[in-house]
């Protein structure tokens, strides 16, 4: 087993294997429509959005799209999709089952799969219009964090409670789902909040 050094933690690839878990489809379907809405532009230097699912039911594994994915169809191979098996915050370790080094952001997904059982798939975008429109009143973060930092997911945390939809300051926003197609229409409620 090999351990990669990521800008946030260190991935160990327990299996090195492509995913072939038939629920990648339908991930794949709300990817391309948050590239039809113009959701995951990238924010800062490859910063781009990131979708995952929970693996299971009861445990907090999930499936995450891989980092630097830049959502080009052409590009959105199994390959692009990694397992996360095991997160250890306090060590940055991550361990997953695929190919890839998973989204910088996956203990942001983590610790909401963690303190939301109800919760089994999580998006996350980007919508400059979604984050700044006052009145709209989304919870956000209290303080503005460096994406993919240990600090905005638990920034993240003190808000979450039982909120499916939450602007993260300054940066992006997250939907929550009790399954992919929920967090999905959870996302373009919002976007339609936004823009009708
Ligand atoms: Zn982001």
């Amino acid at each position: 087993m090999k351990s990669h050094l990521n800008v946030n933690f260190f991935t160990e690839f327990i299996r090195k294997e492509v995913l072939t878990d038939l629920r990648l489809e339908d991930l794949k379907y709300w990817i391309s429509r948050f590239g039809f809405y113009d959701l995951i532009r990238p924010v800062g230097k490859d910063s781009y959005g990131n979708l995952s699912f929970r693996a299971e039911p009861g445990k907090n594994e999930f499936v995450i799209t891989a980092t630097k994915e830049d959502f080009h169809d052409e590009k959105l191979t199994p390959t692009r999709f990694v397992k996360v098996v095991h997160c250890d915050i306090n060590n940055n370790k991550v361990r997953v089952h695929g190919l890839e080094n998973p989204s910088r952001d996956t203990f942001l997904h983590y610790l909401i799969y963690k303190n939301r059982p109800d919760i089994n798939a999580v998006f996350h975008g980007h919508c400059d219009r979604l984050d700044c429109e006052p009145g709209l009143n989304f919870v956000t973060t209290e303080k503005e964090q460096p994406w993919g930092s240990v600090e905005l997911a638990r920034e993240v945390e003190k808000v979450l409670g039982k909120e499916n939809f939450i602007i993260m300051r300054n940066h992006g926003f997250l939907a929550l789902g009790k399954n992919i197609d929920d967090a999905g229409k959870t996302t373009l409620r919002a976007y339609q909040k936004c823009f009708q």
